[in-house]
């Protein structure tokens, strides 16, 4: 009942859209909508700067949305930072913390984290000559908290873990890790980018010394996140940019730092960003947050229950929902992922497919990406059986004989008589791929991924006296980059190799001869882009 209502505060939900893809960044309700509009409306001036009249209007309403933020999470005033998200609080934290590492020192991380989570320690850890070690996760896809136990020793400086997993929906148990942390006299850091938005979190229950979310994935806009962090820790810290608002008195020798929490927010902030979390915080608050965790916990539970007949699909994380956030990913067999999110696409039902920013893991479970579908408080049952129906018609799909590009790629109907026959000529090339192999005696060979999906494709090829004597390729991808791999290697063997330098993206679609949509021209065209780095580096 609680979504009926919910929906209709969320104008862009209203063309009948299934919004699935919640984890990566949530609609926007109404309510924050006129919030930034009547920021720019009615308050726009700089903060703690002008005396005038707007200016203070602005000034109180940006440090009201601090307030009401660290009220939120059970924080203070001054230990709620605003930065532009999750992955600006996590490198402002490697930053300043990692200014007092020596060689030697290790961070503990686990192997479910957000690439926002481990690079940045990852340079640090190069910088200073420190060591990065990881909870490992069992096959339950729970973090091991026995080896958690291991690994934090008197060398551990830094722990930092993700609260609820963007990929896995597993909710970590923060509270024991920092129990861990503390007891070594290292800090502990709690990514809680998924877990703010879908449960009540305190930061002083859950005994963390820093913590860090995105406004985006909880109904704010855009540019606009939260690093909180304790304010004795936050005293002895050093800035991460420097600049205005952040300083106390400067002369043409030295600085001194403003008072927290404006000793880390340099230049001016996301004023209007700020006005929009204030809302979406107000928003969160009129529901609930234990509401919110109930509606999504009940609708991951009902999804889960239904998944879980369909033999063709394989969902990466607990079965269990205890502890378990309502974020599924899955699998099913013959179909890459990326093919599988385009055909839910189709049925106006938008979910992920790909590494979810966590490769690290995906190569750890062995896996070419997943698709993921995150709930928020907006949808319903009936979108949890809309996308399991969907993923039953995909997994009929995938058993037919024509494969997946006919469904996937092109809506039936579309197509000219000659673009028929492309079509059966790509499926063939997926299903069958030419050259896929790896040559021995290569000239040149070069490995590209596709980040977004991904997707990934080593060419070899032989040069013999400017000609193209072998072409092939390995990797694995979605049917396009796959049939696209298999089309182009078999057109230039033989060709100069000065004229395939010069092939370009038009051939490469005509080779195809089939709509390509703008989300799928990055995988078309992988191939080529590698066959270009081989050929460059000949
Ligand atoms: N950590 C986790 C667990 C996430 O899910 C995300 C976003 N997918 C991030 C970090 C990065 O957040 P942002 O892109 O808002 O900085």
């Amino acid at each position: 009942m609680m979504t009926k209502d919910i929906k209709g505060d969320f104008p862009i939900l209203k063309n009948g859209l299934i919004f699935l893809d919640n984890s990566a960044t949530t609609q926007k309700p109404t309510k924050v909508i006129k919030a930034v509009k009547e920021y720019y409306e009615q308050d726009n001036a700089n903060v703690h700067r002008g005396i005038y009249k707007l200016a203070q209007k602005s000034t109180v309403l940006y440090e009201k949305a601090h307030e009401v933020v660290a009220n939120f999470i059970g924080a203070e005033f001054e230990e709620i930072i605003f930065t532009k998200g999750t992955t600006e609080g996590l490198n402002l934290l490697a930053y300043s913390l990692g200014k007092n590492l020596n060689a030697g020192d290790e961070i503990v991380l686990s192997e479910m984290e957000h690439h926002s989570n481990i690079v940045p320690w990852q340079q640090i850890a190069k910088e200073k000559g420190a060591v990065l070690k990881f909870i490992p996760i069992t096959k339950e896809y729970r973090l091991d908290m026995e080896k958690a136990a291991e690994l934090i020793t008197e060398k551990t400086k830094i722990v930092s873990i993700v609260h609820m997993s963007n990929v896995l929906g597993t909710i970590n148990p923060v509270k024991e890790i920092a129990e861990l942390a503390h007891e070594v006299g290292a800090v502990m850091i709690v990514d809680a980018a998924q877990s703010v938005p879908h449960l009540p979190v305190n930061v002083k229950e859950s005994n963390c010394d820093f913590l860090v979310f995105s406004g985006h994935k909880m109904c704010a806009p855009t540019g606009i996140g939260v690093l909180y962090g304790r304010k004795e820790l936050l005293k002895e810290m050093q800035p991460f940019l420097y600049g205005g608002d952040m300083i106390k008195e400067v002369t043409f020798e030295q600085s001194t730092w403003n008072e927290l929490p404006w000793k880390f927010e340099a230049g001016t902030p996301n004023l209007a960003g700020a006005a929009g979390l204030l809302a979406a915080v107000e928003y969160l608050q009129e529901i609930g947050m234990n509401n919110v965790e109930a509606h999504g916990k009940k609708l991951m539970k009902y999804a889960l229950e239904k998944l879980s007949v369909i033999p063709e699909v394989t969902v990466i994380g607990p079965a269990e929902v205890e502890n378990r956030g309502p974020i599924i990913s899955l699998n099913i067999e013959g179909m890459h992922p990326h093919d599988l999110s385009e055909m839910l696409d189709r049925e106006n039902i938008a979910v992920r497919g790909g590494f979810h920013c966590a490769m690290p893991l995906f190569s750890k479970l062995g896996l070419d990406g997943s698709i993921r579908a995150s709930f928020y408080i907006y949808n319903s049952k009936e979108d949890a059986d809309r996308l399991v129906n969907a993923v039953m018609k995909a997994v009929e799909q995938a058993k037919k004989e024509e494969g997946v590009i006919n469904r996937a790629e092109i809506t039936p109907g579309d197509l000219t008589e000659e673009q028929e026959l492309y079509k059966e000529n790509v499926i063939d090339h997926y299903k069958h791929p030419r050259n896929k192999k790896e040559i021995e005696d290569y000239t040149a060979k070069y490995r590209e991924v596709n980040p977004i999906c991904g997707d990934t494709v080593t060419m070899y090829v032989k040069n013999n006296n400017g000609t193209i004597e072998e072409i092939s390729f390995t990797g694995s991808g979605c049917a396009i980059s796959q049939a696209s791999a298999s089309l182009l290697t078999e057109n230039l063997k033989g060709k100069d190799i000065e004229e395939a330098k010069k092939f370009n993206q038009q051939e490469v679609f005509a080779l195809l001869g089939i709509p390509i949509s703008h989300t799928r021209t990055k995988c078309a065209l992988l191939p080529l882009k590698t066959l270009h780095h081989a050929l460059e580096e000949m």
